[in-house]
């Protein structure tokens, strides 16, 4: 008598994965709203921005592939707020 292997570890995976998927929509939403376009930049580490492609196509690259991990300024998806704001206003 053993006990049970540990699965526990596999829902774990799939929420991460979930989570991660349901970020990529929103972003893809997001940028489609600013942009008032279907085809937008494609911030994945391949694209780096330089290719514009449909969302769907965008969600496949950031799934398969990850978003550039300096990108955290959506400046070529509509973000307008200045990155520094905080920062000002704590002088
Ligand atoms: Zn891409």
């Amino acid at each position: 008598m053993g006990f049970p292997p540990h699965k526990e570890w596999m829902g774990e995976v799939n929420n991460k994965i979930a989570v991660y998927v349901r970020g990529v929509k929103e972003f893809v939403k997001y940028a489609k709203r600013n942009l008032k376009s279907d085809l937008i930049p494609c911030p994945c580490i391949r694209c780096r921005n330089g290719k514009n492609v449909n969302g769907g196509e965008v969600e496949l690259h950031l799934v398969k592939w990850g978003m550039q991990q300096d990108y955290v300024f959506w400046g070529f998806h509509g973000e307008r707020e200045c990155p520094f704001v905080l920062e000002q206003l704590s002088y």
